[in-house]
């Protein structure tokens, strides 16, 4: 079938509305969030069904066409970017966004591939439940998006990443097969786990049309603070001290260095730290829910602070009063990503590191860095708790960032990423490898893995026609 006619017959099965070519209407999906990688598709679909995706994903099988699945395009690692050949078919799940079923005696939920995130916390939290993935990009990532990366997040810590929220799955494999596996069980040991295998695998092994995602409890109360701290040594001795005292009501901890802090001011004047950026190198960001009281919340938390300022492991504190002013911590740590896309493209990383060896491979790493390049400014933040950090290096002020990404980007990844994995660590913690890491992916992963992960990719899709060259190098 010559493109002509499968976009033709595309037309036909979708409506002409559906099928986007003109240069003008596919710009938006052809570019990644961070303007790092733009490709050019053979055209934009926008099926509105699962039925529809399967038919997309024939006729596109029966032309031996590649299909490229987006959901909002937020990723990090140019997973749902196309090639710039012209014949990769952009599949946008985007009008996919119906709530199919809220079942309060299962506490499941089953969304669309293309609900929004924020609009499933919002109809779970409308039920008087809680979806907890939460991510500064949840007013446009996907639930299809944040499954098939496996996101995190700044709840990661209590509730677990993208996989432990989801129950199950509805996909359309590589030859446009419907898989029906929308359970909602918390037990099913009947064979290898598909949900497992497709969360995470980035559209290379089936496309997902829906999910029936875990609920939990709305928390009765919620305490935010925001802390000062002297290095990450520090903060990993705060998050040991919080764990004891709160347990499973340490809902979130993130740390960020002074120079985010610094940058969200240049870039968002109106959002306000609550405690001056000068005032310490480091700054940690504490959320505690509870399950019984305003009250015990309150007392919890100044138990633990106070604790915690009696031994110095935080030199100054401030604790959200209101919840207007909890929302506005919370807007300082999610404006990082923004404010650093603002200044201008920087060396990205998302590294795992055990979080007993943090402070020693921060210290470490950073000297090592400003030895390397000493003008470089190190952008570092992110979810201790996890001992995940974005540990990003931008251009100093003034200078080209793009001519600064381009000539430092591989000594820095192999700076950080080989101290990672040194340390038991993983150069991707929770962006996923997109196109942007399929060579480190070959470099650190474990042979046998990686073995493994190919002969899975032949077994499900042997034409290579589902986000070709995404996750695996496309040679392989
Ligand atoms: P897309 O970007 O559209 O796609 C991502 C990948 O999934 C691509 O490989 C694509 O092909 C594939 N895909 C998308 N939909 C489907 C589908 N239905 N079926 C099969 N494959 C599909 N991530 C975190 O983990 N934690 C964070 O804290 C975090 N913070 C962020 C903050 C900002 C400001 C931004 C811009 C991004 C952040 N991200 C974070 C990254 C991003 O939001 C997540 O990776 C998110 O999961 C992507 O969802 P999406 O719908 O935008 O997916
Ligand atoms: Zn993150």
């Amino acid at each position: 079938m010559s493109p002509h006619l499968l976009l033709n017959t595309l037309r036909a099965t979708l409506g002409a509305d559906y099928v986007l070519t003109a240069a003008g209407d596919v710009a938006g999906y052809a570019e990644d969030w961070r303007k790092r990688y733009r490709g050019t598709p053979l055209a934009v679909v926008l099926p509105g069904s699962t039925d529809e995706v399967a038919a997309v994903v024939r006729l596109c099988h029966a032309a031996r066409v590649a299909i490229v699945p987006q959901g909002g395009n937020t990723g990090l690692a140019g997973g749902a970017t196309p090639d710039g050949s012209g014949v990769q078919l952009l599949l946008s799940l985007r009008r996919m966004r119906r709530i199919r079923d809220i079942d309060m005696a299962d506490r499941v939920l089953v969304a669309e591939a293309g609900c929004v995130l924020a609009e499933v916390q919002h109809a779970a939290r409308a039920a008087g439940l809680l979806f907890p993935l939460s991510l500064a990009a949840e007013g446009s990532a996907t639930i299809g998006g944040v499954l098939s990366t496996n996101a995190g997040g700044t709840a990661v810590l209590r509730y677990g990443n993208a996989r432990a929220l989801c129950l199950g799955l509805e996909a359309v494999t590589a030859q446009g097969a419907v898989w029906h596996g929308l359970s909602s069980l918390r037990k099913d040991n009947t064979g290898y786990d598909l949900r497992d295998l497709l969360i995470g695998s980035e559209g290379t092994l089936g496309i997902i049309t829906a999910a029936s995602l875990a609920l939990h409890p709305q928390p009765v109360a919620r305490r935010t603070a925001w802390t000062a701290l002297a290095d990450p040594a520090q903060a990993v001795a705060l998050l040991a001290q919080a764990r004891d005292a709160l347990d499973a009501g340490l809902t979130g901890f993130e740390l960020m260095g002074r120079a985010c802090i610094e940058l969200v001011a240049r870039h968002f004047p109106a959002l306000r730290a609550p405690l001056p950026a000068d005032s310490a190198p480091w700054f940690v960001l504490l959320e505690l829910s509870d399950s019984e009281s305003e009250a015990h919340a309150q007392e919890r938390l100044e138990t633990v602070l106070g604790q915690a300022l009696e031994v110095g492991t935080v030199h100054d504190c401030a604790v959200a009063a209101s919840l207007a002013q909890a929302t506005a911590m919370w807007r300082i740590r999610e404006h990082i990503p923004l404010a650093q896309a603002a200044e201008g493209l920087n060396i990205k990383h998302d590294i795992a590191v055990p979080v007993s060896r943090m402070a020693g491979f921060v210290a470490d790493t950073a000297a090592r860095l400003e030895r390397m390049i000493p003008e470089a400014r190190l952008i570092v933040f992110g979810h201790l708790g996890d001992g995940n950090l974005h540990y990003n290096v931008q251009a100093p002020a003034g200078v080209d960032a793009e001519a600064f990404r381009a000539r430092h980007e591989s000594a820095c990844n192999a700076l950080l990423h080989e101290a990672a994995v040194a340390a038991g660590g993983s150069f991707s913690a929770e962006h996923g490898i997109g196109m942007l890491k399929t060579g480190e992916l070959t470099k650190f992963k474990d042979p046998v893995a990686l073995a493994m992960m190919r002969a899975l990719k032949q077994a499900l899709d042997p034409d290579g026609l589902l986000n070709p060259g995404k996750v695996l190098p496309q040679s392989t």
